[in-house]
C-alpha cells in the first residue's frame, strides 16, 4: 500500500524530512550498518559502509577457518565455490541468472577479459565504441586491449553514442551510470541498437549494482562488469564481478587462461582446457577474505525490494536537489533533474569544490570530489535518512555563509580525493 507523502511545505523544513523518514518502508535497514556518530555518509558510491555482521564473520574466517582449518578450509569451509556463490547473490540484484555471473578479480581486470573475449567474437570488426567522459580505467583498458588486439578505441560524447553505433563497431562499452554526473543510459535502447548492427555490449555496473534495479537479461545484455566495494558494501578492494550471458558462454575465449578457469584445475595437466559456463572467467586463486566479507555484506540486501529501494533513491536525490535550490547559491546541479535519468547520486559543480568538500568532510559530511570542479554526493539509501539530507545541506550552507572553506589548509590536494 502506498502511504501518502506528507504535504510538501514550501519552504521545505527539517520537520518535513522527518516526516518522510517516518513513512520510509526501508528505514529499518539502517540498523544493519555500523555508522560512526556524527557522520553523514554520502560516499557509499566510492566505499560502502560496513554491515555490522561483517567483522564477526571475518573474525571466524581468520581465526577458525584459516587459523584452525588451514588448507582444509578450501573444502571444509566451502572456500572453493565462493566465487560462484557470491556471484549468484549479486546476479539477483542485476537481473542475471545465477550461473551467468561470478565474483572475481577487479573491475579493471574483468573489463580486460570481456573486451578481449568479445573482440574475438567479432573477428571482422575493429572498433570498441565508448564515451568520452567514462571512468578513466574503462578508457585505459579499452585502449590497452585495442593496441594489443589491433583494434581501435573510439570515444564519443554521451549524447552521440546511439548514432555512432554502426556496422564497424564490434563492441559498445559503456558505464550505465556516469561516475561524475550520475546520468544514466537507457540500457535497453543502447543494447537493442548495438544488436541491430551486429555489435556486442559491455555494461559497467559499478554505480548501478546495489544502487538501483537493473535487468541485464531483460535488456538482452551480452557482458557486464562491476564493483564489490561501492553500493554492495564489500569493503575496500572487494572482489568485483563479471556477467556473461549464457548464450555466449560456450564459445567464449577468455584471454587470461589461468588455472582456476580450467575445466579440471586439480588434475594439473599442462594443456589449458576452459571450464564450462561462467567458471571460465576465473583466473587464479580467489581472495577468500575479501569474498567472505562481500558475501556477508550482501545479506544487507536479503529482503530488500529493489523497486522500493529505487523509489527511495529517486525521492532522496530529488529532495537533495530541491534543498540545494532552496538553500544554496553558486552551485550548479550537474546531475539530470529528471529522476528517471539519474542513478543514486547528485553532483554539484562549484569552482571551489575541492576546498568546500574538505571542510564538509572535516565536519562529518562525507562526499567526495572529482576533478575539475565536481562535489559528488552518493545516496546509499539502505542506510541514509531524509533528515540526513537536510542536515548535509544545512552544513554546506554554513560552510558557504561563514566562508570556512577559504583557509589555505583546505587547498592542499590529498592523494585520494
Ligand atoms: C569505481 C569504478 C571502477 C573501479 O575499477 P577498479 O578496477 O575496481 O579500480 C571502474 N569503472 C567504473 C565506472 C567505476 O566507477
Amino acid at each position: 500500500m502506498n502511504t501518502p507523502e506528507p504535504t510538501k511545505s514550501i519552504p521545505l523544513t527539517r520537520e518535513f524530512c522527518l516526516g518522510l523518514d517516518s513513512e520510509d518502508p526501508l528505514s529499518a535497514h539502517r540498523a544493519r550498518f555500523q555508522l560512526p556518530q556524527g557522520v553523514i555518509y554520502l560516499d557509499g558510491n566510492s566505499l560502502g559502509a560496513l554491515p555490522k555482521s561483517v567483522p564477526q564473520r571475518l573474525r571466524k574466517a581468520v581465526e577458525v577457518e584459516w587459523g584452525d582449518g588451514l588448507i582444509r578450509s578450501w573444502n571444509d569451509a566451502d572456500w572453493y565455490p565462493a566465487p560462484q556463490r557470491v556471484g549468484s547473490r549479486i546476479a539477483r540484484l542485476v537481473g542475471a541468472g545465477a550461473r551467468e555471473l561470478i565474483a572475481a578479480d577487479s573491475t579493471s581486470v574483468n573489463l580486460f577479459k570481456v573486451l578481449c573475449a568479445a573482440l574475438r567474437m567479432r573477428p571482422g570488426r575493429k572498433v570498441i565504441l565508448g564515451e568520452k567522459d567514462n571512468f578513466p580505467t574503462d578508457a585505459y583498458i579499452a585502449s590497452g586491449v585495442s593496441s594489443l588486439m589491433g583494434a581501435q578505441f573510439r570515444a564519443v560524447e554521451a549524447s552521440d553514442v546511439l548514432d555512432a553505433i554502426d556496422e564497424t563497431v564490434a563492441i559498445v562499452s559503456l558505464t550505465h551510470v556516469n561516475y561524475r554526473t550520475g546520468r544514466l543510459y537507457d540500457m535497453a535502447a543502447i543494447t537493442a541498437r548495438a544488436h541491430e548492427v551486429g555489435a556486442l555490449v559491455v555494461w559497467d555496473l559499478c554505480h548501478t549494482a546495489g544502487a538501483m534495479p537493473c535487468d541485464l537479461n531483460g535488456c538482452g545484455a551480452d557482458f557486464a562488469v562491476g564493483c564489490g566495494y561501492k553500493y554492495l558494501n564489500g569493503g575496500p578492494g572487494a572482489p568485483a564481478f563479471v556477467f556473461v550471458a549464457e548464450r555466449h558462454q560456450e564459445a567464449l575465449d577468455q584471454p587470461l587462461s589461468g588455472w582456476h578457469g580450467h575445466a579440471k584445475p586439480f588434475e594439473f595437466v599442462q594443456q589449458y582446457q576452459p571450464a564450462t559456463g561462467i567458471d571460465r572467467m576465473l583466473v587464479g586463486t580467489a581472495p577468500q577474505l575479501g569474498l567472505i566479507a562481500l558475501e556477508e555484506a550482501l545479506h544487507a540486501f536479503d529482503d530488500v525490494d529493489m523497486a522500493a529501494l529505487r523509489r527511495k533513491s529517486e525521492r532522496m536525490t530529488e529532495l537533495f536537489i530541491e534543498l540545494v535550490d532552496q538553500e544554496l547559491d553558486g552551485f550548479t546541479v550537474a546531475t539530470p533533474r529528471e529522476a528517471a535519468l539519474r542513478g543514486s547520486q547528485v553532483s554539484l559543480a562549484h569552482e571551489h569544490g575541492y576546498a568546500i568538500m574538505q571542510v564538509l568532510i572535516e565536519r562529518g559530511v562525507i562526499g567526495d570530489f572529482r576533478a575539475p570542479n565536481i562535489l559528488r554526493f552518493g545516496f546509499a539509501v539502505l542506510y541514509l535518512r531524509f533528515a540526513d539530507v537536510w542536515d548535509a545541506v544545512a552544513q554546506i550552507k554554513d560552510v558557504m555563509t561563514t566562508g570556512a572553506w577559504k583557509s589555505d589548509r583546505y587547498m592542499v590536494r590529498k592523494a585520494v580525493t
